[in-house]
């Protein structure tokens, strides 16, 4: 069984087959076309690649396409994206304007294109649908949280994929296949069970932190919109809601205007000045630029205090993960956000963390209570399990 994940951006399409077949998950493919101008051409193109390396004969061997759509009115989990959910994720572009158009129009090219394989979303907000209500509410009056102005949580599929692996390397096979099964089985309370606690911390362009207990997610630094919690790489993060009405009035510029320099030039980018890349932000702080060093002390500040959240309310844990680009790769931003924290029983051994780069590895020292583990993610497999599951049972 061939499933082919797209993942889809307002300019660019990216892509994985996996195969299925005999019980195995191997990844066939994988490939990209950034800067996309035509998007029927890229699918076309992205067809053609699958052909050209034989891991296809026509697009009749794709068993599906699967998506990791982000949010939609009244829908979570793995869904077929038929008409109605497609009205539904229309319903809350206002929630995800970068997400849900360029997601909707891809999806429905897909399907002209493809109009024998089903198309199936696996909704980002999914992971987080068995949380406390009270870890996911805003203190709006009740009208505004019925048009959707509470939490939701995003970065699902990857934070999913930590809380099964996490446990899978902690030995707690038993909770990895809970974590696994979690859209089919549901979230309630286990007991006679070991709580396992983990903290999941997906640091990239896009940043978000999760606390998981027993393998579900108890919540999530991001918000209602996927501008929240920390700073990205040039979305704002967190901020407070007068800030919007003041900053318009203050500086003379229309919502709209507001709304686009905090979506394309804030976050690490307008903290440093210099780039919405951590890599050329710490090259600027090496050679003392006050502002780039600045952004990386706000990143790090900020995940302590949504690690430290999560913390508290898990009453501790057992693993703290590091993923996504700057998770895996910047060993220096691990180091400052582990920093000092010996008294939380949390300790890095500095040589195994500058080792690990890309790979999967324990990086905290042979006595730390928590053990720091980097876990490169697999948001794609995720789809792509669940895709496979939901045409194994509805096909
Ligand atoms: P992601 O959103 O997970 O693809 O992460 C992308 C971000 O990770 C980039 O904006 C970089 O700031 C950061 N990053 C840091 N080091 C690396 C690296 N060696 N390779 C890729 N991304 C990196």
């Amino acid at each position: 069984m061939k499933i082919l994940i797209a993942n889809i951006g307002s300019t660019s399409l990216k892509w994985r087959l996996f195969d299925f077949s005999n019980s195995a998950e191997k990844l066939l493919h994988k490939g990209g076309f950034e800067r996309v101008t035509d998007y029927p051409k890229a699918i076309e193109d992205c067809l053609a690649q699958l052909r050209e390396a034989g891991h296809i004969q026509s697009e009749r061997d794709l068993a599906a396409v699967g998506f990791k759509t982000v949010i939609a009115k009244d829908v979570t989990g793995c869904v077929r994206l038929d008409d109605r959910v497609l009205a539904a994720m229309e319903a809350y572009n206002g929630l995800a304007p970068a997400h849900n158009p360029p997601y909707i129009t891809g999806i429905r090219l897909f399907g002209q294109r493809l109009p024998g394989v089903p198309l199936i979303g696996l909704f980002e907000t999914a992971f987080y649908q068995f949380a406390p209500p009270a870890m996911m509410r805003y203190g709006v009056p009740q009208a505004w949280h019925d048009i959707g102005v509470r939490r939701w949580g995003f970065h699902g599929a990857s934070h999913k994929f930590i809380a099964e692996r996490s446990a899978q390397l902690l030995g707690r096979d038993d909770i990895a296949r809970r974590a696994q099964n979690l859209y089919v089985d549901g979230g309630a309370t286990v007991v006679n069970q070991a709580a396992l606690r983990v903290i999941s911390c997906h640091l990239g362009g896009s940043s978000s932190i999760t606390g998981i207990r027993n393998g579900v997610a108890i919540g999530n630094s991001l918000g209602m919109s996927p501008q929240s919690g920390l700073p990205h790489n040039n979305r704002v993060g967190d901020l407070d809601a007068e800030a919007l009405p003041y900053a318009v009035k203050t500086l003379g510029i229309s919502v709209e205007e507001a709304q686009r320099q905090l979506s394309k030039e804030g976050g690490l980018k307008g903290l440093s000045g210099v780039s919405n890349d951590i890599r050329d932000i710490q090259e600027a702080a090496a050679k003392g630029n006050v502002n780039a060093q600045l952004s990386i002390d706000v990143f790090v500040s900020e995940a302590r205090r949504w690690i430290g959240g999560y913390f508290f309310q898990l009453n501790g844990a057992d693993a703290l993960v590091f993923t996504a680009g700057i998770g895996e790769n910047r060993a220096e931003l691990r180091a400052a956000i582990c920093a000092d924290l010996d008294q939380l029983g949390i300790v890095l051994d500095p040589v195994k963390n500058a080792a690990v780069r890309a790979a999967e590895g324990v990086i905290s020292a042979e006595h730390s209570r928590v053990k720091v583990l980097v876990i490169p993610t697999n948001e794609e497999l995720v789809v792509a399990r669940e895709s496979k599951r939901l045409i194994e049972a509805r096909p």
